[in-house]
């Protein structure tokens, strides 16, 4: 609600640029995701296992599909981004009380995967560049005796993998690769999923592909996938899957592997398995956007980007920097007015988690630990989501608005709507 003291304060800009823009809105649905969908409801047909003689259904053709997209020899559907780390943990062989290695920069269903498998969540430092740190990895395996890390590649910014991958060889760690914001990414010429032992994707509606909710788990490991199948709830009909490992690999595991009851139904199979062929375009047109807000930046000696590293194709599906400069009145003050002129701005900051974003501090489940660098950066780090219903002018517009706000902070030039009503009231 508005105040009238900060109506009558505000002194009208007409010169302001204004974004109108929903940060929210995702691009439409291919028309054969609606047409499919409507087929599964016809049929009445939902659940994966329910199918005519003859036909896998559409959830064993999806996990066909994402398999042969991927790159690997297997892939499981399953209800959520987050039940596939879960699972994941789990046939990779995480048992109640092992340490679990993930970087500290990540959101909340991360570290709440780990603490349902009954994990102890070992945080790893963030570099200036947003990565995990390598060094600190090293330190950290070294005083926990971790065996596992949780690879979150989160907002798509991967750690160089080469190096990653003989650490963890060296140190002997299976890598779980959480791939929600990395989904169509390269790195080093590797398709972002590819590299550790096993690999999870969301298809929330907020990730790469949307199915309101969804996740999947590539492997090429048949062993691990066996376990990850029967764990998925397939009872015994996992021979009906599109792209699970051979009969054999479930002999061992079938009657000592516990069903957790989340499958992948028709319906979400039949809204994603269209978009999966429209990936590599669509990260095409988010880099787009993203270039386009990256250049409005380029010599803006306030802001820090973080830098791409060689041989990476990042997904540019959300936007991140840092204004290192600034305290947290600043910060706070840089989001109102961004939010004042249209843009909505998430702050790694804020004392208070809000929205789907929150930081280690407020994760008071786990045992405290210490992360200098990971909270000096996220204390002036800011992100912002790019769907595709924005175009490339509205990116530049973004970009010229933002610049505007930050200077308008350092310079102490214009007052946001919410503090001309704190002074009103004084
Ligand atoms: C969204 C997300 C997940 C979990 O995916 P859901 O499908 O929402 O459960 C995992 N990791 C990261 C980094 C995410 O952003």
């Amino acid at each position: 609600m508005r105040n009238p003291v900060s109506e009558a304060a505000v002194p009208p800009a007409p010169d302001r640029l204004k974004f109108t823009g929903s940060f929210t809105q995702q691009a439409p649905l291919p028309q054969a995701s609606i047409d499919g969908a409507l087929d599964v409801l016809m049929s009445s047909r939902l659940h994966r296992y329910n199918t005519v003689e003859g036909d896998a259904g559409v959830t064993a053709r999806l996990e066909e599909t994402v398999a042969t997209w991927q790159g690997r020899k297997y892939c499981l559907a399953v209800t959520s981004g987050g039940q596939a780390i879960q699972i994941a943990l789990r046939a990779a062989g995480v048992r109640p009380g092992d340490a679990v290695l993930v970087n500290a920069f990540t959101l909340a269903p991360v570290p709440g995967a780990i603490e349902a498998v009954g994990g102890r969540a070992v945080l790893v430092e963030t570099g200036d560049d947003l990565r995990p740190d390598l060094h600190d990895l090293e330190t950290r395996v070294d005083a926990s005796g971790a065996r596992f890390l949780l690879l979150s590649h989160m907002r798509g910014h991967a750690p160089d993998m080469g190096r990653l991958m003989a650490l963890a060889d060296r140190l002997g760690l299976t890598v779980i690769e959480d791939c929600a914001h990395s989904m169509g990414g390269w790195v080093g010429g590797v398709r972002s999923g590819n590299h550790g032992r096993v690999a999870c994707f969301s298809s929330q509606t907020y990730k790469h592909v949307n199915s309101g909710e969804g996740g999947f788990l590539v492997s090429d490991d048949p062993d691990l996938m066996a376990r990850a199948t029967i764990l998925s709830g397939s009872y015994m009909l996992y021979a009906r899957h599109g792209a699970s490992p051979p009969e054999d690999a479930f002999r061992a595991v079938r009657e000592v592997t516990p069903n957790l009851s989340a499958r992948m139904d028709a319906l979400r199979a039949a809204v994603i398995l269209p978009q999966i062929a429209g990936i590599d375009h669509n990260v095409a047109e988010w880099n787009r956007r993203h270039d386009a807000l990256a250049d409005a930046f380029r010599g803006a000696n306030r802001v820090a980007l973080p830098g791409a590293l060689p041989g990476e194709l990042r997904v540019g599906s959300s936007f991140q920097f840092r204004v290192p400069d600034f305290g947290p009145e600043d910060c706070a003050r840089l989001v109102r007015l961004a939010a004042e002129d249209g843009v909505e701005l998430k702050w790694f900051g804020a004392p208070e988690p809000h929205g789907f974003t929150s930081t280690h501090k407020s994760w008071r489940y786990l045992e405290d630990q210490s992360l200098p660098n990971a909270d000096r950066v996220l204390a002036t780090l800011f992100d912002m989501r790019l769907p595709l219903t924005f175009s490339v002018e509205d990116c530049r517009l973004i970009g010229r608005i933002l610049l505007a706000c930050i200077e308008d902070v350092a310079t102490g030039a214009r007052k946001s709507a919410a503090q001309l009503s704190d002074m009103g009231r004084d």
